[in-house]
């Protein structure tokens, strides 16, 4: 079934409400989502994932609507405790949407294992050697894997390099391995250490570390869009974004902020998935550094008809299989919501997520700032900690509140107003939001903005 990702008034729903339209939309059995049910996953399936388990923590988990990647629709599950991060990625998905949404394509999946060989007394002629056993490495490399042999995977190619440390000079051994969709951390690195004897003997040195690489950058995957520029805010926000861009690209201390917020976005549907959110994150900021100097990891330009382009490139290492993607109920949920089937459709809509997520805080940091919308609904979290029940107030799912005069106010305003919390108990963050929402007429119509970084 075709998935549509449009799903209007998703955010005024109820959230059973939306998960028969999230269900429905994305063709999959409604019962399915109970798995998603506190959090999804029980102490004693977690005693099986880490160690000296006590309990779970559950994080929220979001569904972006308006995703077109290689003119496919998805719904996209996002798991994240920062507000504001599925609404944006929605919108900027929305004004993406008009030009034909995102455009995705990778350098496949291939991961690299590193062998540290150390001791050598010819490094250059050891790296010779080595390299003259390719074929028999490579050989007993994919005899460790059947299973990914057989689906077409398996080590394909050995490189070397001599390197200068300060405690001398090592021979780095590279094996390269399309681990399919997988992952595959745990594939490569048992290659690693089955053929690093081998490696150690014909080197005459001694083999060290035998490890996966986070620097993924043999598994890249780019995405681009065609943002707007009406839908944006017209062309002086189209320019301001480049200018933004610019600023990101030339400093590192604005870059790391401009990165964290692209992040938000991949992170999220990372953690929703199952993966693994820090190879992922050391991965991307590895490649932000990649020419010796931090920088920002997308680029925003505008085109010959005014509107604004945005791409991003970055290693992806996803899989399908392994890890905690198979063991969590919950990921296996947002997985199906996704209706991705392959670890590299997966990592084409990851990529996309995090351009949207960029766009929608460059757009928002670029026009009004994004307290302006993000106060708006961080004031919900703040005003919940502070004892106020949404569900008393009747507050919307954009976080503002319709009350019994019919007027749309935000949650701490509501919680005063019901007495169910203050703005005062809510404090100072609620209280900025408060005044935010009147200033501009904040109501259920008004454009959620995006933000963070
Ligand atoms: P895994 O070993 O559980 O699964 C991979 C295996 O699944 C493959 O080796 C293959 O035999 C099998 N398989 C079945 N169907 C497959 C398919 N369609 N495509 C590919 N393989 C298929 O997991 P993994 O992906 O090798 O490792 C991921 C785990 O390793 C994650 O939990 C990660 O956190 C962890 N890890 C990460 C690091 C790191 O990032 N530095 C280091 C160690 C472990």
């Amino acid at each position: 079934m075709a998935v549509n990702s449009r799903i209007s008034g998703l955010k005024d729903r109820s959230v059973a409400e939306r998960r028969a339209l999230v269900a429905d939309g994305a063709g999959v059995d409604a019962a399915a989502l109970t798995a998603l049910d506190a959090g999804g996953l029980t102490v004693e399936q977690a005693d099986h994932m880490i160690e000296n388990v006590v309990g779970t923590i559950a994080i929220p988990l979001g569904v972006a609507t308006n995703m077109t990647v290689n003119g496919r629709d998805y719904l996209v599950p996002m798991a994240t405790e920062e507000a504001s991060v599925v609404a944006a990625a929605s919108n900027a998905a929305r004004i993406a949407r008009v030009h034909g949404g995102f455009h995705a394509s990778g350098t496949g999946p291939v991961m690299i294992a590193q062998i540290q060989l150390l001791g050598a007394v010819d490094p250059h002629g050891a790296r010779a050697r080595v390299l003259e056993a390719r074929q028999e490495v490579l050989d007993l490399a994919n005899a460790q894997d059947p299973v990914l042999t057989r689906l077409g995977g398996g080590a394909r190619e050995l490189t070397a390099r001599v390197l200068e440390t300060r405690d001398g000079t090592q021979v780095i051994v590279h094996l390269h391995v399309d681990v399919r969709d997988a992952m595959g951390a745990n594939a490569v690195n048992t290659m690693a250490e089955a053929v690093a004897p081998v490696l150690a003997e014909r080197a005459g040195a001694r083999s060290l570390l035998r490890i996966l690489s986070n620097k993924a950058d043999t598994r890249l995957v780019r995405a681009r869009a065609v943002f707007d520029a009406e839908l944006l805010g017209g062309p002086r926000v189209v320019d301001d974004i480049v200018s933004a861009s610019a600023f990101a690209e030339a400093d590192p201390y604005r870059a790391a902020t401009h990165n964290k917020g692209i992040m938000n976005g991949i992170s999220a549907v990372v953690l929703a998935t199952g993966n693994d959110t820090r190879a992922v994150e050391a991965g991307c900021h590895s490649h932000a550094a990649r020419d010796g100097r931090y920088t920002a990891l997308s680029r925003f330009e505008k085109d010959r008809d005014g509107n604004l382009t945005g791409t991003l490139e970055v290693p992806m290492p996803v899989g399908l299989v392994g890890g905690a993607t198979r063991a969590h109920p919950a990921a296996q949920t947002a997985i199906r919501i996704l209706g991705v089937t392959s670890a590299t459709e997966l990592a084409e809509v990851i990529v996309s997520v995090g351009l949207a997520q960029n766009l929608a805080a460059c757009r928002a940091l670029a026009a009004e700032g994004i307290q302006h919308g993000h106060m708006r609904l961080h004031a919900r979290t703040v005003a919940a900690s502070a004892g106020a029940s949404p569900r008393r107030c009747g507050t919307s799912r954009n976080g503002s509140s319709r009350t019994a005069g019919s007027r749309w106010s935000t949650p701490a305003r509501c919680w005063s107003r019901c007495g169910a919390g203050t703005v005062e108990h809510a404090g100072p963050l609620a209280a900025r939001a408060d005044r935010g929402a009147d200033r501009d007429g904040a109501g259920p119509g008004a454009r959620l903005r995006g933000r963070a970084a």
